[in-house]
């Protein structure tokens, strides 16, 4: 059963809302649009992981996409993790390009693409680095101890070569066809059930209680100030960033759009850039509201959750906001993109 399904990851979303609102001739624009195709091809390498996974005994396994977990100093995020009364596995996903060769001596992961060698992140310790701190954050969190497997897993059009002798690799890297068989295998491994269903589905609510997705900083990592960001509400006809506020709707200068709720994706790109604390201020600023009464209306409808009582109360976005409203922070043309490989 897919207990935590896989969304759109942030860091996608963040780098879309990014890209949306720098100038396309800004200096950083490129960078931008280059991590969106990294991170891009990163989440449709995860997403390949679904057709396999539907086909298991949804009644027999629990199935977390994305889950991210904080220890008490580290956190760890996951892929994709499944979940028995049995065992659990680790899939990290890898949406590589070209050959992928584990070399032993010395221990390296090297890729080549169109006659190019490109030393790469080792997925044999990646994973062994997830299955440690797994299982600390059990350990710190007093959670009933399960038999943990872990795999990096490429895409059926990557050529894999392991060296002879690197039995780490030809145990835990693995090919997204055979998902299945490694489960098959791994359930007459593991036949004894270590918790009772009642057990595994308390261990499943602890779990999404802990879930704590992470919202990046972009600008710092780009470098850049408030003031490069475009602010306004953009038009869902035209995309154009000028709709104004008049007789209680948002309107287009351009195309002549009337829209309702046109500042729900502004809200959106806010949290995204900024993060989730907004001031009446600030929302003022972001949606080019002219009129403070207008402003606190808007605020008060979104019911979020305020934070201190005087006039410098914060408002706190919540992450469900994002997530229930994802659709409509699409602006047609950056989603609409191809999620290649990295
Ligand atoms: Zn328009």
């Amino acid at each position: 059963m897919d207990v935590l399904p896989r969304t759109i990851l942030l860091k996608v979303l963040a780098l879309e809302a990014l890209a949306g609102r720098v100038s396309s001739n800004h200096l950083k624009y490129p960078q931008i649009l280059e991590s969106l195709r990294l991170e891009r091809a990163g989440y449709n390498g995860e997403k390949s992981m679904d057709y396999p996974l539907k086909l298991l005994d949804k009644e027999k396994y629990f199935i977390f996409n994305g889950l991210r977990l904080e220890g008490t100093d580290f956190a760890l995020q996951l892929d994709t993790y499944l979940l028995s009364q049995y065992f659990s596995v680790i899939f990290e996903s890898k949406n590589w390009n070209g050959q992928v060769c584990f070399k032993q001596k010395p221990c390296q992961v090297v890729r080549i693409l169109d006659g190019i060698e490109q030393g790469m992140p080792n997925p044999v310790e990646q994973v062994k680095t997830q299955k440690y701190n797994l299982n600390r954050w059990y350990s710190q969190n007093q959670m009933p101890v399960l038999p943990l497997e872990g795999y990096g897993v490429f895409g059926n059009s990557t050529i894999i070569t392991i060296d002879k002798g690197y039995y780490e690799a030809e145990k835990s890297i693995c090919k997204i066809d055979y998902i299945n068989s490694i489960i098959r295998k791994l359930e007459t491994l593991y036949k004894t059930p270590i918790l009772t269903q009642k057990e595994l589905n308390k261990l499943k609510r602890r779990l999404l209680k802990a879930n704590t997705p992470q919202l990046k900083n972009y600008l710092s990592t780009f470098n850049l100030h408030q003031s490069e960001v475009r602010t306004g509400v953009r038009c869902p006809d035209c995309g154009l960033l000028a709709m104004e506020y008049k007789k209680s709707s948002w309107h287009c200068p351009s195309c002549e759009c009337i829209s309702d709720d046109a500042h729900i994706p502004s809200i959106i790109d806010y949290y995204l850039i900024f993060g989730p604390m907004i001031s009446h201020q600030d929302f003022k600023w972001f949606l080019h509201l002219h009129s403070s009464s207008v402003a606190t209306k808007k605020l008060a409808s979104l019911k979020f959750e305020k934070i201190g009582k005087t006039k410098s109360t914060i408002h706190k976005i919540p992450y469900e906001f994002i997530s229930a409203n994802q659709e409509k922070s699409k602006n047609g043309t950056l989603l609409a993109g191809k999620c290649g490989k990295v």
